[in-house]
């Protein structure tokens, strides 16, 4: 497969997880965290998709197009090491919906991060909140949820927080 073709698939297949998550928790009333902000591509579809939602985006620096940037209120601006935990504090039991896209090119350092952010969110999450992501993450007390239909197995990740 070309590559132009291997990145259409995967930005396709990251929309269709992006529209099958916002379905998946259309009844709980709860927030959203957008962990990667980047050129802040998933963050704009996520405030389209879910115009109502309270979205809360974090990233260690700011890349992104200027029209994707969240106000200050909504930013956790630096290392999720040190924002996450302060989050998930904040956000005691109101999450309904996190969206993690923050894997970079260092397998051992994606594990670390996912390790840390699957260690750290439960507080953060309402009964039935979904955890979708870009790499695998064990949440505990969480259990695995079949991905959209047509997205390869391992593209992407859904857990509900039992
Ligand atoms: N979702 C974005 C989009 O659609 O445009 C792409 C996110 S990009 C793949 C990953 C982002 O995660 C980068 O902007 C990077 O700065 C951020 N990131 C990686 N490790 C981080 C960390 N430890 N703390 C905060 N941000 C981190």
């Amino acid at each position: 497969m070309s590559r132009l073709n291997s990145v259409i698939r995967r930005l396709q297949a990251q929309r269709d997880c992006l529209n099958a998550s916002a379905v998946m928790i259309q009844d709980l009333d709860g927030l959203v965290l957008e962990i990667g902000l980047g050129n802040g591509r998933t963050f704009d579809h996520l405030r389209e998709i879910m115009p109502d939602r309270e979205i809360y985006v974090f990233d260690r620096q700011i890349n992104a197009h200027p029209k994707c940037i969240p106000d200050d209120d909504h930013l956790f601006l630096g290392d999720i090491f040190e924002t996450l935990p302060k989050a998930v504090e904040q956000f005691n039991g109101r999450v309904a919906l996190v969206h993690s896209d923050v894997g970079t090119g260092d397998e051992d350092l994606n594990a670390k991060i996912a390790s840390f952010i699957g260690k750290t969110l439960p507080p953060a999450l309402m009964r039935g909140a979904i955890v979708a992501s870009d790499q695998k993450i064990d949440v505990p007390g969480t259990i695995a949820e079949p991905l959209p239909e047509g997205v390869p197995q391992d593209r992407y990740f859904f857990r509900r927080y039992q």
